[in-house]
């Protein structure tokens, strides 16, 4: 612990925070132990030391992702400078003295001279001096601050905005700054807001914005809000007025000796609309309150929409809801719809079913009662027949008696012709005696035998 850097404070103890920074055990301060030197912060050669040229355009568009100083000569006016320039007004009136320490392209200074004041700038690198120069038409210091020919007491406010995190003895440095101010003169600050006692793993868990500012080589200190008030309240400012950051991972403060006086709009109009640029400023502050109003009535909006939306999505919600009650009413209603149909083509069927078979029944009942009738015709001709056969029989009998008593007659007739025949065989047997006699005697016979059969004679 002892090897670390020390803290503005001139406490020794530090704990651990991160890679790069310590915490100071007394004041809370995050101390960057890979910071730059003194020396090595001041501007020898442009084109290669770190606040040089190249730190207002490469640095700032690859390291930070801003516009370079060009563009943000021009962004920052209406935004950040018009913001700081209300909050210095707020509390003095032009034609104040102002310094501000570490001023880059100077915009805030242009602005302040708009307003009245007696305002100077201050840089490290020539070549930002001249730009601002020419940028704005402003007077520009160059060097640090202990080197510049100031008069003592002569200053109503000292500004530094993105400046007091980058010193490496901030103490010392406001000191000599103090020596320049009067009595009831100010220092008006942004620097990073170190959320209090946050551990780095939180601000990391949180994805805290804050992580940004942990740039060890130039954000040598970062403090707290009560690690700021401290250290100005060492240099004697007591009196501390914590004001809103135009954005949100910084603090703004003004600090001063003596109870701060707040200016009301109107004097600080009258002012303003003493002389022609003077106007130009209350139109720009105009602006920014028009703007702040549009602002607030965009989250209002936001804030509307957002409760619109929960509120859509609810309705979507339920209209998923419905839809699916819908679908399963809509299934239901199908497998019924398909089962009435089934019911009715079965019905269909069992009817032609019934028909048929009414019409089979019908059929068959013409077929019984033909049947009957058939049946009844029958057993007419049955007992007819009966009545026939009997009579049959009877004629029968009566046939069988007459052929009884013809045959009776015919065995008769038999027995007669058989006599004959016994006769005639006779008479053959007397023919032919007869023939071997005379002829006479048979002629006389033949005509006896045929006069006894009664034949002709002749
Ligand atoms: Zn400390």
């Amino acid at each position: 612990m002892t090897a670390l850097k020390a803290c503005w404070c001139g406490n020794p103890q530090q704990l651990p925070f991160c890679e790069d920074y310590s915490l100071c055990s007394a004041c809370g301060t995050l101390v960057s132990q890979a910071g730059l030197t003194a020396e090595q912060i001041s501007v020898q050669n442009d084109s290669e030391d770190f606040y040089g040229k190249e730190y207002w355009f490469s640095h700032q568009t690859e390291h930070y992702g801003f516009p370079d100083i060009r563009q943000r000569a021009r962004q920052d006016l209406p935004e950040r400078c018009l913001h700081w320039l209300q909050t210095l007004l707020k509390y003095k009136l032009p034609p104040a003295k102002v310094l501000e320490l570490g001023s880059a392209h100077g915009g805030f200074v242009a602005l302040a001279r708009w307003s009245g004041f007696d305002a100077v700038g201050l840089e490290l690198s020539p070549w930002v001096v001249e730009f601002a120069r020419q940028s704005f038409d402003i007077p520009m210091l160059l060097g640090s601050v202990e080197t510049q020919q100031i008069p003592q007491n002569s200053l109503d406010a000292i500004v530094l905005y993105d400046v007091l995190e980058h010193l490496p003895d901030p103490l010392a440095t406001l000191n000599y700054c103090i020596s320049l101010l009067k009595e009831d003169g100010i220092f008006v600050v942004q620097m990073p807001d170190y959320p209090e006692e946050k551990s780095h793993a939180e601000l990391v868990a949180e994805q805290h914005p804050f992580l940004q500012m942990l740039t060890a080589i130039e954000h040598l200190y970062l403090f707290t809000r009560h690690s700021a008030q401290f250290l100005f309240e060492k240099l004697g400012f007591n009196v501390i007025q914590f004001e809103s950051p135009f954005f949100a991972t910084d603090m703004f403060l003004v600090a001063s000796r003596q109870p701060l006086t707040v200016h009301a709009t109107e004097a600080i109009d009258e002012h303003l609309l003493q002389c022609p640029s003077g106007r130009l400023i209350r139109a720009l502050l105009d602006g920014k309150e028009l703007q702040m109003q549009l602002q607030t009535r965009l989250q209002a909006v936001e804030a509307d929409r957002g409760e619109a939306f929960v509120i859509a999505q609810r309705f979507g919600s339920d209209i998923q809801i419905l839809n699916q009650e819908v679908q399963k009413r809509q299934a239901q209603l199908d497998e019924s719809q398909t089962q009435l149909y089934d019911t009715q083509r079965k019905l269909a069927e069992e009817q032609n079913h019934h028909q048929q078979t009414q019409s089979h029944l019908a059929t068959t009942q013409a077929r019984l009662s033909a049947a009957q009738t058939a049946i009844d015709q029958l057993q007419q001709n049955l007992q007819y027949t009966q009545a026939q056969l009997l009579q049959t029989q009877k004629e029968l009998q009566h046939q069988h008696t007459r052929f009884q008593r013809v045959r009776d007659r015919v065995q008769k007739q038999k027995a007669k012709i058989a006599a004959l025949r016994l006769e005639l065989s006779i008479h053959q047997s007397e023919i032919a005696a007869i023939k071997t006699s005379k002829f006479w005697k048979l002629r006389s016979v033949w005509f006896q035998f045929k006069k006894r059969l009664g034949l002709p004679t002749d």
